[in-house]
């Protein structure tokens, strides 16, 4: 017998798995349809950063939902130790911003989203060699191990009692009188299922813009513009202190993990779903690194990998009822900020379903809006 579930959630990266999350923590059954395995595209695959990269030459929009989870990633992360035994690796290491053209942008940003900053000294340049502008450094940054946090967020949803179909797609949505009543799903080659819906919630990342454009393009709202942006990243197997904050240098950065090692990140590229890692990239991320922390000479370059963004054009993320279809939602598009943004957009996707308050205004993240 298949249960119909209160919520459907299709697409279990990290924004699935936090909406998931939040869902279950009202009570409320939940399903969720992943056509791989959970969380091993963008969410696996990107920096972990908590913060927007030079928030302030971003969308206000960007930064409500940053702010939002800021506050709500330490005790999220020691809930996910406590009852799943997985560590995520919050980590508030600090972030070194060596370049700052508009210092007085960035400070003024700081000081009115009260995030701690000041001038980082010589001492912070000991083991790097860049040319500094007004270097910042944020004592407070913190960052998630991107492959802890989704093993501990799928490992919570089970123990919460979340029903979990891995490697079975949606391939198709049957709507009728405005409401999604059920979804198509199949799973291997030939096993196709019908599946009761009560809520459905799409979260397939940088796939949601085609999902939308396959199912619902005869409503009034065209569907949200999202696409996919390659991310090319380097590991490095370097030892535990090598580095011990995050260091963001012109518009690429490092990444120390808590056991040494060191990422390094990251390309941007349009290039449709294409996963595939170039001898380009490496070689200018590999050259990247090593001339700003030339230490790295010494440590094996141990893996080399790409995801895929939710790309959308300012970055800002959709999260909204559908204004026709009555039990469908989006929670997608959340481009290079989806760590960062990912606890506050549940959090919203969730009080916009269940008609409570929300934290963050919810105005910019209209499915309908402009552009
Ligand atoms: C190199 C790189 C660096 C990054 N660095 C950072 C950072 O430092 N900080 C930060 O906050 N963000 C960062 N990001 C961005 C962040 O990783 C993404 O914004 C986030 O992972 C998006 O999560 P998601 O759940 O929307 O997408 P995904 O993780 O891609 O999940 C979507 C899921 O939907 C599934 N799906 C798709 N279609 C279907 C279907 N038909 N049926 C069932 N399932 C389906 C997919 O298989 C996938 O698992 C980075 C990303 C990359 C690639």
């Amino acid at each position: 017998m298949t249960i119909t579930t209160d919520i459907t959630i299709i697409g279990g990266g990290v924004i699935g798995l936090l909406t998931a999350r939040e869902f279950l923590t009202t009570g409320a059954t939940v399903t969720i349809i992943e056509k791989n395995a959970l969380g091993q595209e963008s969410s696996w695959a990107g920096g972990g950063i908590l913060l927007p990269l030079y928030p302030w030459r971003q969308a206000d929009a960007i930064t409500r939902l940053a702010l939002q989870s800021l506050k709500l990633y330490p005790d999220l992360a020691s809930e996910l130790i406590t009852d799943t035994g997985v560590d995520p690796e919050w980590t508030p290491c600090g972030l070194l911003i060596t370049k700052n053209p508009d210092i007085t942008a960035a400070t003024d940003w700081c000081s009115s989203n009260a995030i701690s900053f000041q001038q980082a000294g010589a001492e912070f340049f000991n083991c790097l060699d860049t040319q500094a502008e007004n270097p910042l450094w944020l004592p407070e940054i913190a960052q998630a191990r991107n492959p802890r946090l989704v093993k501990s967020l799928k490992q919570d949803l089970i123990i919460k009692g979340a029903i979990v179909h891995e490697h079975t797609e949606l391939t198709a949505v049957n709507v009728h009188n405005k409401r999604v009543t059920s979804i198509n799903i199949t799973s291997g080659q030939t096993t196709i299922n019908q599946l009761d819906v009560n809520q459905l919630v799409i979260s397939a990342g940088a796939w949601t813009g085609q999902l939308f454009k396959q199912f619902f393009s005869e409503f009034a709202c065209d569907a949200p513009k999202i696409a996919p942006v390659k991310g090319q990243m380097l590991l490095y197997d370097a030892r535990p202190d090598t580095l011990s904050t995050m260091v963001l240098d012109g518009d690429q950065y490092l990444i120390p993990r808590r056991d040494g090692k060191i990422l390094a990140g990251s390309t941007v590229e349009h290039d449709e779903f294409n996963k595939t890692v170039t001898t380009a990239a490496l070689d200018r991320l590999n050259t990247f690194a090593v001339n700003l922390m030339p230490a790295l000479k010494n440590y094996p370059l141990i893996k080399h990998w790409a995801g895929l963004r939710p790309g959308t054009e300012d970055g800002v993320p959709y999260i909204d009822k559908h204004p026709e279809v009555g039990n469908l939602s989006i929670n997608a598009g959340h481009f290079r900020n989806g760590l960062v943004m990912g606890p506050a957009s549940a959090q919203l996707m969730v009080d916009l379903i269940l008609n409570r308050p929300t934290a963050v205004n919810p105005e910019p993240y209209k499915l309908c809006r402009k552009a």
